[in-house]
């Protein structure tokens, strides 16, 4: 049996696989309109129109559509001003993503770890880096070690759970730091009544096959700046300086999401409060059924946090569970439920452990218990409690008997 599979890809029937797209309302007739008119390429109406549609749902002045999220962080932080030879703080707990684009702007991702509570970058660990590693130089903040300019940092709201972002945007303003946000997994989750995504001058979005609405693969930058905003428009579509003649002024990219693409997003996005209500009512029903298993940790809600819940994820403690976050993916899989760890940590990823300068316990901590469970707009009641049961059975060894 195979536990591999991509998101999106048929699944057997009676699989419950991690976390599928729904497609529904109007996507067909929005992709039909584009096969029937042509217009399938990077212009058309409905780049235009799922921009305005992500602007309004955000309360953001400009939103531009890219090809991915990652492409949207990239051209982020390069119209934010990082630099090749920068330093960006970065979640160290996040889909590599994140750190990928810091690198593609030619800089070096520096890993902070998670705080405890809500899993998300901790802004506490952010401070310390800059007050205790780092030293103003002119209007600049130089890490001692590395002789290294810091320039921005990057939170990623994990798991559809907003960053406590006051207190980063609060050190960022006092040490002369840009925010970009990435939002992948936050789309429609907000921050003290504030849409994630446009709090900081700057943000991201993802339209994966896994995130809150697809686009197939698609991402959006999203700011209330006019001039970061056509600054974003102009490197995305290859730095086109003439409508006419081929010519660039700088170094651009071919980063324009298409109108098909975009066809499918309008749909999608019309349909956003209905999966956010689908993943609400699927962490409310593990939240219910699992809140007395010995050793599972729920996953958090803060106070001033509306959480999308993008994958349900449970806290795995081994010796109160039983068995290890490991062995309860495969106990699972052998039940034909699909489940998935966190990603490694970026202070351990070979790619970026290179600006590593601090522990990150808490990352760790998370990367070893964490376990992601079957999350779909569209799973069912009854699969959901196939899930739930076959956690129950793991518990405490599905041997011995609970305490
Ligand atoms: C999905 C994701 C991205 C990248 O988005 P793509 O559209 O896959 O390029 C970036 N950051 C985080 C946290 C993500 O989950």
């Amino acid at each position: 049996m195979s536990t591999s599979f991509e998101p999106g890809a048929p699944t057997p029937d009676d699989v419950v696989p991690l976390c599928v797209p729904s497609i529904g309302g109007n996507a067909w007739e929005y992709v039909k309109d584009c096969l029937d008119t042509g217009w399938v390429s990077s212009v058309g109406d409905y780049v235009t129109r799922f921009e305005k549609m992500t602007a309004e749902r955000l309360g953001a002045k400009h939103a531009v559509a890219v090809v991915n999220g990652t492409s949207a962080l990239h051209v982020a932080l390069v119209c934010s001003g990082v630099q090749a030879g920068d330093e960006v703080l970065v979640s160290s707990l996040t889909f590599i993503a994140t750190a990928n684009a810091v690198r593609y702007a030619g800089a070096t991702a520096i890993p902070i770890d998670a705080e405890a509570d809500y899993w998300q970058i901790d802004p506490t660990k952010i401070e310390e880096f800059l007050s205790l590693e780092c030293t103003r130089v002119g209007d600049r903040w130089i890490n001692r070690r590395s002789g290294r300019r810091v320039s921005a940092i990057v939170p990623a709201h994990i798991l559809g759970h907003p960053v406590d972002l006051d207190p980063i945007l609060e050190t960022a303003h006092r040490y002369g730091l840009k925010v970009v946000e990435d939002a992948a997994e936050g789309l429609g989750a907000s921050y003290k009544g504030r849409a994630v995504g446009r709090i900081a001058p700057v943000g991201c979005l993802s339209f994966n096959g896994n995130k809150l609405i697809t686009t197939g693969g698609g991402g959006m930058v999203v700011t209330d700046d006019d001039a970061l905003a056509a600054r974003a428009r102009y490197l995305t579509t290859q730095a086109k300086d003439d409508p006419i003649e081929y010519v660039h002024g700088e170094l651009g990219y071919n980063y324009r999401l298409t109108n098909l693409q975009a066809a499918l997003g309008c749909a999608q996005m019309e349909q956003l409060d209905d999966h956010i209500t689908a993943k609400r009512r699927i962490a409310a029903a593990y939240r219910r059924s699992l809140s007395d298993v010995p050793g599972v940790t729920l996953m958090p809600e803060a106070p001033w946090a509306d959480s999308v819940y993008w994958l349900y994820t449970i806290g795995v403690d081994e010796d109160r569970f039983g068995m290890s976050s490991r062995e309860l993916l495969k106990r699972l899989a052998a039940e034909r439920v699909q489940s998935r760890p966190l990603w490694q940590p970026m202070h351990r990823s070979p790619v970026h452990s290179e600006g590593s300068f601090q522990q990150c316990p808490v990352a760790d901590r998370l990367n070893r218990d964490a376990l992601s469970l079957p999350s779909s707009v569209e799973l069912t009641s009854r699969e959901q409690e196939r899930v739930i049961q076959a956690v129950r059975a793991a518990a405490c060894g599905g041997r011995r008997q609970a305490a």
